[in-house]
């Protein structure tokens, strides 16, 4: 509906031009000598129809956040009373018989009433900063810029009319006003630069810097047409503000829904702005003090002094950028074959789907990838996936994502394609992945399954199986009542959605036999009945006692004494045996059912500690970790429901640490942490459990994943852990070799097979008598 042709300049844009362009030329016609003054003036407060209408609709964007809403509110106004102020100036200027410069009080009255609204709007932007210290940054960086803006005033403004005796005591006033006027302009424009562009467009913020520029030189210019009465360099610089004021609008209407979300989290660390401040108000100096020759060697040297410590800051400021865009990298890419992992799989399919354009997945599992890695090792499984990565890249096009999601599951984003070439590109996967592949030694044979699903722009316009999808989408297809819990309205879901109907499509294809293709349709509902039939087992071992705890020391870096453990839940199920959380857990949390399994979870392992405690006394562990899923803390109550566990075994809070891996809502951990409970933050660096959550919630600790321990990250992020005050434990030791680094580097706690497997309630018991120091 809105989005017509993206590329091409809006019409708005262009009328805008149009009036700016006339406006340019009548000025410059009349320039000799009054030539139709109502031409002259009209282009003004014409002028401010279009950002006014363009603005007011933005305020009433739904799609936007509120802030930028009150935001674009304020700009409408600001515009509104810039056309009332021109169509008075307009009347002053030639309502009078002869042409005039002067203004009516009224009309400097709306002038002025316009800036004040727009510096109000201004300032009511949030910063769009989560901690204290990014607050703290910002407000020293805009005092930085402020100080430096008032010193050339001071310089160029003031100074200059103190030393001319003809300035007058009122003038003077004036000069103060205008003066106090600007400095809340420069602080205003700092402050909005320098939050980040949290919540409006970039480049509607920068044609909005343009604008204010252009109307701030206006006063400037006017002396030099002081002498043409009838001339005013309101007459073009207001048209030529407003332009800047539409193509500001039109690029925040334009802007993608996902973009500000993820700039928001993408917080930038440094601005030039204040060096810039600090290098002008150096290059002032020089110049002042050029004239006094004893003074140069002095101020020379102070000069230099300045930007030396400002170059070394810059370069330290480089180097933390660096480390932050490579942690930033390997929280969103496999460390194996370097492809993007889940989670930016999943942004990037968010994007797809968001741009409304046709899109189809291809899941990408390997047949028997588990025998390979279990009879020829790790080595050579690991060659397998780097080869199989390589060729997946090799068989797309440019610009198509292939990601590992995990293990020997891949998918490929195929956007802006027809459902019979997604189809096409994956009989070319298989074919490629059926070269024998040569791994560690050994000449490997590849068969894969593929399933497709389509969906974006496509399932709006397409035909015949693309109709199922979009009456799944609705409500009424055959999947939304087989699968327990699945809901598909909102946009934002489309994109899991869209992966499950590719994951149901990736089963019938291996079923088939597998080294096949098979796209989603409703008929394979079979597929998800074994999801449902799945969950109706779990729903009965939860209550009738089928789920059992192992529990995993969480160690000192040397072993010699145990800090804490983590449960880690196993469901004994009477065919298939012990099964590990990654069968069950997903299918817990697609049915909901991870409610009343975490809250087992959380009962058994407080019950555990109680017992130890009972049994070891000081020796028992100190502490216990538990995870717990966002679809928990989610659930009105949790924090309570906690507090009741914790009473009824009698374990205090402090010995309590929760472990979350992805977003969840600030507010029940700040609950939790008011009891005494601490929050820890798993799998950092990994996918969902990034930098970006680690500014946003209320943690207590860090667990580095075991994927992070090369290279120079486990140093980066201690580091960073320091910073922010919270504690480290390294995940995932599985060597003596990095259990000494890490302890050369500084880390205190460690978990990982080289230390202890996760074992049973009594092993744990017989460990904690074994070791040579009493737990901490
Ligand atoms: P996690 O929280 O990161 O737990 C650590 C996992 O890493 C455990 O797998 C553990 O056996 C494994 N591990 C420990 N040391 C090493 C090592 O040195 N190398 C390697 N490669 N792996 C190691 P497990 O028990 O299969 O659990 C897998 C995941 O399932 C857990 O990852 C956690 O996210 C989830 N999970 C387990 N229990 C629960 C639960 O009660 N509730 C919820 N919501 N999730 C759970
Ligand atoms: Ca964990
Ligand atoms: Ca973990």
């Amino acid at each position: 509906m809105e989005s017509q042709g993206r590329r091409a300049l809006p019409g708005t844009v262009l009328a805008s031009a149009a009036i700016a362009a006339f406006a340019v030329v009548v000025f410059a016609v009349n320039f000799g000598g009054p030539r139709g003054l109502l031409l002259l003036w009209l282009p003004a407060s014409l002028s401010t129809i279009i950002p006014v209408v363009l603005a007011v609709r933005l305020a009433m964007e739904d799609r936007l956040a509120r802030p930028a809403r009150i935001f674009w509110g304020h700009l409408a106004g600001c515009a509104g009373l810039v056309g009332v102020g021109a169509a008075l100036n307009t009347m002053d200027a030639i309502g009078h018989g002869a042409p005039t410069q002067a203004m009516s009080p009224v009309t400097l009255g709306a002038y002025g009433a316009a800036v004040v609204v727009l510096l109000i709007g201004m300032f009511r932007l949030p910063l769009g900063t989560s901690g204290r210290g990014d607050r703290i940054r910002v407000v020293l960086d805009a005092g930085t810029v402020l100080l430096a803006a008032a010193v050339f005033m001071w310089q160029y403004q003031f100074r200059p009319m103190l030393q001319d005796d003809a300035t007058q005591a009122t003038s003077l006033l004036g000069l103060g006003a205008i003066i106090v006027v600007e400095m809340l302009i420069v602080f205003a424009i700092a402050k909005v630069a320098l939050s980040g562009f949290a919540y409006v467009a970039p480049l509607a913020l920068r044609m909005f810097a343009l604008g204010l520029l252009v109307g701030a030189m206006s006063g400037m210019l006017q002396r030099f047409v002081s002498d043409h009465v009838h001339l005013n360099t309101a007459q073009v610089t207001i048209p030529l503000v407003m332009i800047c004021a539409t193509v500001a609008a039109e690029a925040q209407r334009r802007e993608r829904p996902g973009r500000a979300q993820r700039r928001r989290t993408r917080k930038k660390s440094f601005s030039v702005l204040p060096y810039l401040a600090v290098v002008a108000v150096l290059v002032l100096l020089v110049a002042v003090s050029w004239a006094y020759p004893d003074l140069r060697p002095a101020v020379l040297a102070a000069a230099a002094l300045t930007a030396l410590v400002v170059w070394r800051q810059i370069t330290a400021f480089r180097e933390n950028a660096d480390l932050v865009a490579r942690l930033d990298h390997s929280s969103t890419h496999d460390a194996l074959t370097g492809l993007p992992n889940r989670a930016l799989f999943h942004q990037r399919l968010a994007d797809a789907l968001a741009a409304d354009q046709p899109v189809s997945i291809a899941l990408i599992d390997l047949d028997d990838f588990k025998t390979v890695n279990d009879t020829l090792g790790h080595g050579a499984g690991d060659a397998l996936l780097t080869t199989v990565a390589a060729r997946l890249r090799d068989s797309v096009r440019e610009g198509d994502t292939v990601a590992r999601l995990g293990g020997d599951e891949f998918v490929v984003l195929l956007a802006g394609i027809t459902p019979a070439e997604a189809e096409l590109l994956a009989r070319r996967m298989i074919a490629s992945l059926a070269e024998p592949v040569l791994a560690d030694g050994h000449e490997l044979l590849v068969r894969a399954s593929i399933g497709l699903a389509d969906g974006g722009g496509a399932t709006r316009s397409g035909s015949g199986e693309l109709k199922a999808g979009a009456a799944a989408r609705s409500g009424a297809g055959v999947l939304k009542a087989g699968v327990v819990g699945v809901a598909a309205e909102s946009g934002s879901e489309d994109g899991g959605e869209l992966l499950r109907r590719a994951d149901i499509a990736m089963y019938a294809a291996k079923h088939g036999g597998g080294s096949n293709v098979q796209r989603y349709s409703s008929g394979m509902a079979g597929a998800v009945a074994d999801t449902a039939s799945l969950g109706a087992q779990l729903r009965d071992a939860i209550a009738g006692g089928g789920l059992r705890l192992a529990f995993q020391p969480i160690m000192s870096v040397d072993g010699t004494r145990m800090r804490g453990a983590e449960a880690l839940v196993r469901w004994q199920h009477p065919q298939r045996g012990l099964l590990a959380p990654a069968e069950f857990i997903p299918v817990a949390e697609r049915t909901g059912l991870i409610v009343p399994l975490g809250e087992w979870v959380l009962r058994a392992a407080c019950d555990q500690l109680a017992a130890w405690t009972a049994d070891l006394g000081p020796l028992a562990p100190a502490r216990i970790s538990v995870n717990v899923s966002a679809r928990q803390l989610s659930e009105a109550g949790f924090a309570t429901r906690v507090a009741d566990i914790l009473a009824t075994a009698g374990v205090p809070a402090r010995r309590l640490t929760l472990e979350i891996s992805e977003a969840v809502p600030a507010g029940p951990l700040e609950e939790l942490r008011r009891m005494g409970v601490r929050i820890a933050l798993d799998d950092f660096g990994t996918g969902r459990s990034s930098l970006a959550l680690l500014h946003e919630l209320p943690i207590d600790q860090l667990k580095l994943h075991g994927s992070l321990l090369h290279g120079d990250m486990p140093a980066a992020v201690l580091a960073l852990a320091a910073a922010a005050g919270l504690d480290v434990v390294a995940e995932g030791v599985e060597t003596a070799e990095q259990a000494a680094t890490l302890a050369a580097l500084g880390y205190r706690a460690a978990q990982g097979f080289h230390l202890a497997h996760p074992m049973t309630a009594t092993a744990v018991a017989e460990l904690a008598l074994r070791l040579p120091v009493p737990a901490a």
